[in-house]
């Protein structure tokens, strides 16, 4: 019998009510419990995909290329359970379903309304993660009660549960303490407030977590309690971590917050083993040595822009001990004068995923800059569009070399779009999207995952052009991954480089504080082998499906190799695939076999002209 926890919030919004859900779901996982975990959101859009991450955050994306809120990273990281598109709702998602019902005759003859049909269709959200093998569901509602967007989410909640034995459900409040410097106070109002409006949409909280700075005294306790209607030792403090996120597992395993669940839904729970995440604090606590990653990108202000990736480097610093200082650059103001001083002694440039034109010549700069000074880059799907524009430009002598998603006339379209893409009109879910193989060729990927071929997840519409591939590899880029099935490119590396690697997909949504993701693993140990004065990287040697290590040098150098010192045929816009005499034995086939990328006749017009 599968049994729901539903997590509301109140006051204010960015409570952390994921980070709580997700420390929930470890914990029962830990008592042995079989987890799911999902979220609701009630904005309107069908899925965040199609929002600014200034609106949103980063969008999450799962195996199944379904675009998600950024808490679902939350859950990945903190619980085992298997995340599906079944797993974050929205209003827009609902309607939809509902609206697509309605006009194929499912509610014949009825009214469509809010109550009954938008919370059944919820509730029938809630029913798709019950199963045999899961005791339990957590479901978090995302925005602040007294929203008027969560009521319907709110009212289907309230129903599921009168709907269900009283020892199916439990509802868990998160709110604020609000702390008054001036007086020195706590004051629980607001939390008392926040119960109330939730008690009037009827639904009573069975246990309130209550976020605060400073901490809780017993009599605070008791007021909260009786003005909330919430038994005093259901009332549980969740302090601001000292050191990581990942105390707070710790932290509510401490307050007990098990065996208040275990009781309400008569599940016997015994305590749960944390030992794995109690290692993890202390790693963080004991850290000495430091390295100073810069990561470059557009939307640099906003933290939760880059979610997935701050954690996986915080996971990579903890599996190699050490601290991470991150220098957040924003990339439009990186210009060619001050791009050195901005990133001089960092041990580590990582250039994110990103969209469109602002700024791109600011993360194009720092490719550059990693490559001629020797610093450990790693390239996140733009940041590989990055690279393979500045090798393009200044090692193979690609005047104007771009993505097409930038430049659409550029006369060396690098990055294009696959044919595929060409013909997509529309925007919502239609990129390249969730797992997809990836054969590695040797290099320090493949050294770094120890395996010759892996899934990772992607979200993006251009590709490496194919018809490229073969000058960009005679002049040291090595095309490490590839798809087995259509060739596409997946991570280029620059081979003479003690650390040189980008990826097209997205490594960050595959890294957990048990265990980082190699990729970012060995990208922070080159960085900290850069601090460190060492030679960042002497491993298995970076080969890739051809080798020129006489280029690999001049790549490597910021010089152009000896066939780019004129290679006129190739500025005049000449297809460089095509005209290039000759290749290493055994090179595949230098044009795209099912790449995006016929070479362009010169100055056509928007996306569909040269592919066409
Ligand atoms: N803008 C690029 C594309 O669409 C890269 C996307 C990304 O970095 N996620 O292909």
């Amino acid at each position: 019998m599968t049994k729901h926890i539903f997590v509301t919030g109140g006051v204010v919004s960015s409570l952390g009510k994921g980070l709580t859900a997700a420390s929930l779901g470890c914990i029962l996982e830990n008592c042995g419990l079989r987890v799911r975990m999902q979220k609701f959101d009630p904005y309107i859009n069908v899925d965040p995909g199609t929002m600014n991450p200034y609106q949103h955050g980063e969008v999450y994306v799962l195996d199944d290329g379904s675009e998600m809120d950024l808490d679902l990273g939350h859950y990945e990281r903190f619980t085992h359970a298997p995340l599906t598109r079944d797993c974050n709702f929205t209003t827009g998602k609902i309607y939809q379903s509902v609206i697509r019902k309605e006009r194929a005759g499912e509610y014949l003859g009825q009214t469509v309304q809010v109550v009954p049909h938008i919370t059944d269709e919820i509730k029938a959200a809630i029913d798709r993660l019950c199963a045999p093998d899961v005791d339990v569901v957590i479901t978090e509602i995302g925005g602040t009660v007294g929203d008027i967007e969560s009521l319907p989410f709110l009212e289907a909640i309230r129903q599921y549960a009168i709907e269900h034995p009283t020892s199916e459900c439990a509802f868990i409040h998160l709110t604020l303490l609000v702390y008054l410097a001036a007086s020195g106070e706590l004051k629980t109002k607001p939390t008392q407030q926040s119960v109330g409006k939730l008690r009037e949409i009827g639904i009573q909280p069975d246990i309130l977590i209550c976020r605060t700075t400073q901490p809780m005294t017993d009599e605070m306790r008791k007021k909260i309690s009786l003005f909330c209607n919430v038994r005093p030792e259901s009332v549980i403090e969740e302090r601001d971590v000292a050191h990581t996120i990942y105390e707070v597992p710790v932290m509510l395993r401490d307050e007990g917050i098990h065996r208040l669940v275990g009781k309400l839904l008569g599940i016997q729970l015994g305590s749960p083993d944390l030992s794995a995440w109690e290692r993890i604090v202390e790693t963080v606590k004991t850290a000495r040595d430091t390295v100073e990653i810069a990561v470059v990108g557009k939307y640099i202000e906003l933290n939760d822009a880059y979610k997935s990736i701050y954690e996986a480097i915080s996971h990579a610093a903890i599996e190699n001990g050490v601290r991470v200082s991150l220098r957040k650059l924003s990339s439009d103001k990186l210009g060619p004068e001050g791009v050195e001083q901005a990133l001089a002694g960092c041990h580590g440039i990582l250039v994110p995923g990103g969209f469109g034109g602002r700024g791109v010549e600011g993360k194009i700069l720092a490719a550059r800059m990693a490559r001629e000074q020797r610093i450990p880059y790693f390239g996140l799907c733009y940041g590989l569009h990055m690279a393979v524009i500045e090798f393009a430009r200044n090692v193979c002598g690609l005047t104007g070399a771009n993505s097409t998603e930038i430049d659409p006339h550029t006369p060396h379209p690098v990055i294009a779009l696959l044919d595929e893409q060409q013909r997509v009109t529309d925007k919502g879910g239609t990129m390249r999207l969730g797992s997809q193989p990836c054969r590695l060729l040797p290099g320090r990927a493949r050294s770094a995952y120890g395996r010759n071929e892996v899934s990772e997840r992607h979200r993006h519409r251009y590709e490496v052009n194919n018809a490229y591939r073969a000058i960009l590899t005679e002049r040291g880029m090595a095309f490490t991954g590839l798809h087995p099935k259509t060739d596409l490119v997946e991570i280029a590396e620059i081979t003479d480089h003690p650390w040189f690697v980008s990826v097209q997909y997205h490594p960050e949504f595959k890294s957990k504080p048990t265990a980082a993701h190699p990729l970012f693993r060995d990208f922070v140990k080159a960085a900290r082998e850069r601090a460190q004065g060492g030679p960042a990287g002497a491993r298995e040697p970076a080969g890739g499906e051809e080798r020129q290590p006489a280029a690999r040098r001049a790549a490597s150098k910021g010089k152009r190799g000896p066939a780019s010192a004129a290679p006129s045929a190739v500025d005049a816009g000449t297809p460089p695939g095509l005209t290039r005499p000759g290749r290493p034995a055994g090179a595949p086939r230098a044009p795209a076999r099912r790449g995006p990328c016929p070479p362009p006749p010169r100055r056509t017009r928007g996306r569909a002209g040269w592919a066409g």
